[in-house]
């Protein structure tokens, strides 16, 4: 579905990332871990065009996206990203905020798009919230609405940065399970994530990035329990 070649990107004169190469398959789900600076969500923006890569380049089907010519206002529409930071619109309510996206750059009948913003509001158990305001929510609320605000977009590709990483652990739980219902709906995610245990469990594979490479990457289980990179070794054994 994806495919990134040699991705370099530098900040001034800090390359953040030195040639990273990563295939994302239709249906797959990727936890990219690491050290904090390490390039995750530097990576991730790359991948949908918020940040222009220096030199490599990423493919999304057959088509290059780091084309200098392509819409990124069209890829972005295929590839959703929800951030640390729920970034729901203050002014809007949930339903509003949910339609938005969907009647203004799908072009969907407000009718259409309110009909899916409920349908998806109940999956996630905010049935009973359309009409609430951001700020009446808790954090893992309004992460639920802000995931399923991009999901309302019928993103082909989902970009997930650090989404729990801000939440009260009380209320991370209802969201990695928002999360476990888009993977068994064959969702294709790439996520940055702390949370190790919630990555073995729901991720086919794991990327662990360090100092702007791909250090090792494969199955949790081998991830988790045989490394074959001392780094990776050592980052687990900090973060388990
Ligand atoms: P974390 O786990 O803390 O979220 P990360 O792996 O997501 O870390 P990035 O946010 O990708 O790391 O940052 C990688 C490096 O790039 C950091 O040193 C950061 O300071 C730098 N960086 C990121 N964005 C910018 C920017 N817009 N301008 C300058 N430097 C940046
Ligand atoms: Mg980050």
């Amino acid at each position: 579905l994806l495919r990134a070649e040699a991705v370099r990107k530098s900040f001034g004169d800090h390359e953040v990332l030195k040639g990273v190469s990563l295939d994302i398959a239709e249906g797959e789900v990727v936890c990219l871990i690491g050290a904090s600076g390490s390039g995750k969500s530097t990576l991730l923006r790359c991948l949908n065009l918020l940040e222009q890569v220096d030199d490599g380049d990423i493919w999304f089907d057959d088509r290059e996206i780091t084309d200098p010519r392509v819409d990124a206002d069209a890829v972005r529409r295929d590839i959703g990203i929800v951030f640390q930071a729920y970034n729901l619109f203050p002014h809007l309510s949930v339903e509003q905020n949910i339609v938005l996206g969907p009647v203004r750059s799908r072009g969907e009948s407000r009718a259409d798009a309110r009909a899916r913003a409920h349908t998806l509001l109940e999956r996630v158990g905010l049935g009973d919230r359309a009409g609430a305001y951001p700020d009446a929510l808790s954090g893992g609320q309004q992460q639920r609405v802000a995931l399923v605000r991009a999901i309302a977009m019928q993103p082909r590709l989902l970009l997930l940065d650090e989404i729990t990483s801000a939440l009260d652990p009380m209320l991370v739980g209802d969201v990695l399970d928002v999360i476990r219902d888009l993977r068994a709906d064959g969702m294709t995610i790439v996520m940055a994530t702390h949370e190790m245990t919630f990555a073995r469990e729901v991720s086919d594979r794991i990327v662990f990035m360090a100092d702007g490479r791909i250090e090792e990457s494969g199955p949790p289980e081998q991830i988790f329990t045989a490394p074959r990179s001392p780094r990776t070794a050592e980052f687990l054994a900090r973060h388990l």
